[in-house]
């Protein structure tokens, strides 16, 4: 077939949720998942999708078009970025901000080289966020940008918690701060401290007998993760954590308040609401894929960023049809 071909680089939210972002595609087919672990033991049950080691990629070079690299930020795709972009065209979600910079020269090395178009950081945030960011920083130079996050599951303050003496189990919800973003919504442009930006509320299975009014008193005071903000805890089952907080809810606000001269205020803002975090990061991998096949074939090799990818890239539209019906 003359569908994009893909390989899906690591098994977890991220890889499960781009098999289901490519049945929806049209132009797509998933050729292999490529895992660490013994392919066998991933029980994967997608008809003519091969689970393959990954000491195995190179075999595939012929076969695949673009590998979506789902692995982790913090440990897995400063190296498996820039070994896969050595042989493939690579899409990848890498988002710890502070190292973007290095990371970008490392994965642009093996790419320039290698004649492999590597898009990095994809996503939302970084992603469609980043991009929004830019573009309101663009049209409205005198503003401010602001950015927040949530309704959303913070993984590493649910670790946080769970951690606590006397809690058998736990999540924690980021919160944007209603107040904060309708001060910035009336063009003030306030100086908000992180803290004044967003609420943590945490949902706490104690232990059986635990101390709660301990539990909740170590982690409003826990430095850090919340002695800094307004943290609200609350109690509850087993049960009910199981049945209401086992999804990975998030999204946010991008907003910039500008002013274009005459006092006239102007704002910028872009939003969104997931119910699955990893299912739609997965889904801007999938649609980016597209626009590093094509920018493959146009020889435009190296490392590349959401800034460099024009939008038409990521859609199966044609540039007519967008033309006719989009513009
Ligand atoms: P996971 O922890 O679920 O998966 C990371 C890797 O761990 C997998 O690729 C897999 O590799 C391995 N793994 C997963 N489950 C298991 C298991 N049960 N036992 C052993 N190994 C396992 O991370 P996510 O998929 O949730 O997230 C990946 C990254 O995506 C995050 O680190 C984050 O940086 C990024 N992200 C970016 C966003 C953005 O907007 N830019 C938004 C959301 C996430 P293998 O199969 O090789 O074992």
């Amino acid at each position: 077939s003359n569908k994009i071909k893909i390989g899906i680089v690591g098994y977890g939210n991220l890889g499960k949720g781009a098999i289901e972002a490519i049945k929806q595609t049209q132009d797509m087919e998933l050729v292999a998942i490529f895992t660490r672990r013994d392919p066998k033991d991933l029980n994967l049950n997608v008809p003519n999708v091969k689970t393959v080691h990954i000491s195995e990629a190179i075999d595939y070079k012929n076969e695949i078009d673009v590998m979506l690299l789902c692995g982790g930020s913090a440990k897995d795709l400063p190296e498996q970025t820039p070994y896969f972009a050595s042989m493939f065209n690579t899409v990848d979600s890498f988002d710890t901000h502070a190292k973007i910079p290095e990371f970008y020269q490392s994965v642009n090395e093996v790419a320039t080289k290698n004649n492999t178009t590597a898009i990095i950081s994809v996503g939302w945030d970084p992603g469609l966020f980043s991009v929004n960011r830019v573009m309101a920083d663009a049209i409205l130079p005198n503003g401010e940008n602001y950015t927040f996050w949530g309704k959303g599951l913070s993984q590493g303050h649910s670790d946080a918690v769970r951690r606590v003496n006397g809690v058998k189990n736990g999540v924690q919800y980021t919160i944007p701060a209603e107040d904060a973003i309708e001060k910035v919504r009336s063009g003030a442009n306030p100086e908000l401290k992180t803290a004044e930006k967003h609420a943590r509320v945490c949902y706490i299975v104690a232990e059986e007998g635990a101390d709660k009014a301990a539990i909740e008193n170590e982690i409003k005071t826990m430095p850090n993760y919340f002695a800094d903000y307004n943290t609200d805890v609350n109690f509850i089952s087993e049960e009910e954590l199981n049945q209401d907080h086992t999804k990975a809810p998030h999204g946010g606000f991008v907003i910039r308040g500008g002013d274009t001269g005459a006092g006239n205020k102007q704002i910028f803002e872009f939003s969104l609401k997931l119910d699955s975090n990893p299912e739609f990061t997965a889904s801007v991998l999938v649609a980016y894929a597209r626009a590093a096949y094509r920018l493959n074939n146009e020889k435009q090799f190296g490392a590349k960023t959401v800034y460099d990818v024009a939008p038409g890239y990521i859609s199966p539209r044609s540039a007519e049809e967008l033309r006719r019906d989009f513009l």
